[in-house]
Formats: C-alpha cells, structure tokens, sequence
C-alpha cells in the first residue's frame, strides 16, 4: 500500500507566529522540529495500517523545512516544489490509496488560526462553488479526481470542522484551536500519539472516505489588492466580477488547479 503524507506548517502544534514559519528565522528551528515528530507520526501511523510506501511532501514555503533524517526505510521525501498544478501534494497519481494532511490550517475567511490564509496571504478568501475554500479541500478534491481517498487530517479545530462538512468519514486530530492573535495547544507529545492512532484508523477506514467532486466548479478569489485581480482578469477564461473579486469555471479539478497556480 502506497500513501501520501502532505505537511504543511501553520497548523502544528504550538506553531503562533508568522516569523515562526519561516526557515532562518530564529523561531522556526523548534516548529520545523515539530514538524518532523507529527510527519514521523502520520508515517508510523500509515506503517501500522500496513503502508509499504509512505511519500511525505514539505509543504510550506520553501519545502524545505523539515530534517528528513532518522525516518523509517519505507519513507520517501518530496522536497521544494514541483511546479505543477497539485502543489502541496506534488507527484500525486492514481498509484496511490490514500492522502493525509498533517499541520493544516483554517482557510482565509475563518477566525480558527492566527495564520488563517489559503495559498498565500494576498487573498480575503477563495471560493469553491460559494463555500469557504482551504488547502485541504483543492488539494482533497483534485486527490478524489485521480480516485485516492483522503483519509485523515490534523491541524487546528476549525479546520477540523470544515473538514467534517465535506466529509464526515475523515479522521482528524485538533491539536490547537485560535483565540485572536493566540493559540491554544495541547502537548506535542499527545498530539503525535493520537496522529499516530488517527492516521492509521483512517487508513484502515479509507473505503468509507468519499469526498464528492463537484461535477462544474467556480472558484471566486477575493484580493487584498485589486491589481491582483485586474492581473488574474487576463489568465484565459478569468472573469472580474468587481474591483476586488474573479471567478473562473472549470470542469475538471486539475483545470481550476491550473488556474490558481497562476492567478492566485
Ligand atoms: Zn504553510
């Protein structure tokens, strides 16, 4: 069995701030550390479900975050960017059974996590079909395109919300929720116990994952800045819906990734 673990930073344990997201600040070396202990987690956790390849992708910023090092030999690194349409979950293909998300974070738009954002931070919010889009749910959706599950999600507690809208069958593990510019965590030693439990209970549980793919999808992004929208107007089939705001239709999902890889 073949699995993909996707890890991204702003929805860690005790990861707070900005500065503390970025490599070669001073604050990063303990949240990078931390991003390891939740990865090993999720992969011992997909092991124990019997996974005998166990991709994990550094997902944040610079994709290089975490120290690949000491990891079991079933393990394989995605590190930097691909450059291609499925992003945070590069290399993704119809070999693999099952998708994990692990240190995701709220959306724009919601109040659940200091670093709220959604891709990057020049955006109010993205919308799929009128609803709160995250990097969850384009990443989870353009995974059910290709026909692998997601299965199991940790992150903050509003994020874990979102994620039972769309699917009630996911597991998730909350390991902080937001409180204005703060967060409150639980350990980091709990937090890797039950994403090691989490990851592999929704592995075994992958069958009763099913995230539906919306036959037509329009995706609505509003910007901070409206020059970003008047440039994202000119990427082919983009409409300006106002100063601030675009919308584009695609029918597929690698179509509408497409699209945002270059305008959001
Ligand atoms: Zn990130």
């Amino acid at each position: 069995m073949k699995v993909y673990i996707s890890v991204d930073v702003e929805g860690l344990t005790g990861s707070t701030s900005w500065e503390s997201t970025n490599l070669g600040n001073l604050e990063h070396g303990p949240v990078a550390e931390q991003m390891k202990r939740e990865a090993m987690a999720a992969a011992l956790g997909a092991i124990d479900a019997g996974a005998d390849e166990v991709y994990i992708k550094d997902a944040h910023d610079s994709g290089r975050n975490m120290d690949i090092t000491g990891f079991p030999k079933q393990c394989r690194f995605i590190r930097d960017w691909t450059m291609s349409p499925d992003s945070m979950i590069g290399g993704m293909d119809e070999s693999f059974d099952a998708l994990l998300f692990v240190g995701y974070h709220s959306p724009a738009g919601f109040a659940g996590n200091p670093l709220s954002h959604t891709m990057n931070r020049g955006n109010n919010y993205v919308k799929f079909n009128g609803q709160i889009c995250s990097e969850f749910l384009m990443h989870a959706l353009y995974a059910a395109e290709l026909g692998v599950p997601s299965v199991f999600l940790s992150g903050d507690k509003a994020l874990c919300g979102h994620v039972h809208s769309w699917d009630p069958n996911i597991r998730t593990v909350a390991v902080k929720e937001g409180l204005g510019c703060a967060t409150i965590s639980i350990t980091p030693e709990e937090a890797c116990e039950q994403i090691r439990t989490g990851a592999r209970d929704g592995i075994l549980n992958r069958a009763a994952c099913h995230l539906k793919v919306p036959e037509t999808l329009t995706m609505e992004i509003s910007f901070k800045d409206h020059a970003k929208a008047h440039r994202a107007s000119f990427y082919p089939g983009v409409k300006q819906t106002g100063p601030y705001t675009v919308e584009y239709t695609g029918h597929t999902l690698r179509d509408v990734a497409t699209a945002r890889m270059f305008i959001v």
